[in-house]
């Protein structure tokens, strides 16, 4: 079976002992992971790893289960998958707590300026305490806009709870049990960005949320409102992004990830009401072993013929 970069070693320690190992270490380019997928019975495959039709067919018929090391797939054609019965796993669960609170980070350090705040005193140019300096956006009590209601966002609610009582969300469906239990109340999709003070996304890459925020989107949001993103870079139109951040129409945003990956634009890179994160959601220990184990325990139940834990297709 082939790991396609590298996987946390309690996910290893799992699979080393019962199958042989091809560990592709940090960067292996395409063509270097299509020889190496050559003749494998499983591919691990991160977000960074695109897995398609042809990568599958140079496999070979006997490969048996994609089993992502992360929750969203849209690095994999699920289609292409099914046409060949190949089953697809991926980590849910796991890193909810993780992505959630790092989404909770990038919202404050947005909100309160934090990171020109820290280049100020790192450079050395700060010259103390000033009635007027970098003014923030106080969230408790701000309306909180959670946007895409599933595992992370419902996280990131129970999170923001702590600051606002007052949190919307948009979603394709209703989900009264979390209304009622987090006080949430839902609106439509102008609604949410009309209204809130800071707008978090937690749906994933489809057709259909591919640039869901784009520049009108951008225009329907407050004034002085912040966007955070730890979905996915596609979710928004970076272009009209450093629009809004740039015009100050946006106070601030909170990125974790970016279109076309790790690649990200110098306009955005030079903004300073902009936090930008090495797309660390899942990156603690805990929640990185954790999905380890579960792309180890999805490929050895497949691997059997067995239903695996979190099957995706
Ligand atoms: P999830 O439980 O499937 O939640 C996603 C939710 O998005 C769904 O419950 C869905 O709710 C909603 N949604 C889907 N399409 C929508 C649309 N068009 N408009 C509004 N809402 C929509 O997934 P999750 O575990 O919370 O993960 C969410 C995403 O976070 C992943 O797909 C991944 O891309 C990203 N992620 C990033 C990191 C990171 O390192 N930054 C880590 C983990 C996950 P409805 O059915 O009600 O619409």
């Amino acid at each position: 079976m082939v790991i396609a970069k590298a996987l946390p070693v309690a996910g290893i320690k799992l699979l080393e002992e019962r199958f042989e190992l091809d560990v592709g270490g940090l960067l292996p380019g395409r063509e270097e992971l299509m020889e190496r997928v050559r003749g494998a019975a499983a591919i691990v495959p991160d977000p960074t790893v695109r897995v398609d039709g042809a990568l599958l067919d140079y496999a070979g018929p006997q490969l048996k289960v994609i089993a992502n090391f992360a929750v969203g797939t849209d690095n994999i054609d699920i289609d292409a998958c099914r046409e060949r019965g190949i089953v697809v796993t991926n980590t849910p669960d796991v890193l909810t707590n993780a992505t959630a609170e790092l989404a909770l980070a990038l919202a404050l350090a947005a909100a309160r300026h934090i990171v020109p705040g820290d280049a100020l005193v790192r450079g050395g140019e700060w010259r103390g305490w000033e009635a007027d300096q970098l003014l923030g956006l106080e969230l408790s009590g701000s309306t909180i806009g959670i946007y895409g209601l599933g595992r992370i966002g419902r996280r990131f609610a129970e999170l923001a709870r702590g600051l606002s009582k007052n949190l919307i969300y948009a979603s394709r469906k209703a989900h009264p049990d979390v209304e009622r239990e987090l006080g949430l109340a839902r609106c439509g999709p102008r609604e949410i960005l009309e209204r809130a003070d800071l707008v978090s996304l937690h749906m994933p890459l489809t057709g259909e949320t591919h640039h869901l925020i784009d520049g009108e989107a951008l225009a329907q949001m407050k004034d002085g409102a912040v966007l955070v993103n730890t979905g996915r870079g596609e979710l928004v139109d970076t272009a009209a992004l450093i629009d809004a951040l740039k015009s100050g129409r946006l106070r601030a945003a909170g990125l974790d990830v970016y279109e076309g990956e790790p690649d990200v634009p110098p306009e955005l890179r030079e903004l300073d009401n902009v936090v930008l994160a090495p797309h660390i959601g899942s990156a603690t220990e805990k929640a990185r072993n954790a999905m380890a184990e579960l792309v180890a325990r999805n490929v050895i139940a497949a691997l059997r013929g067995e239903e695996p834990v979190t099957r995706v297709a």
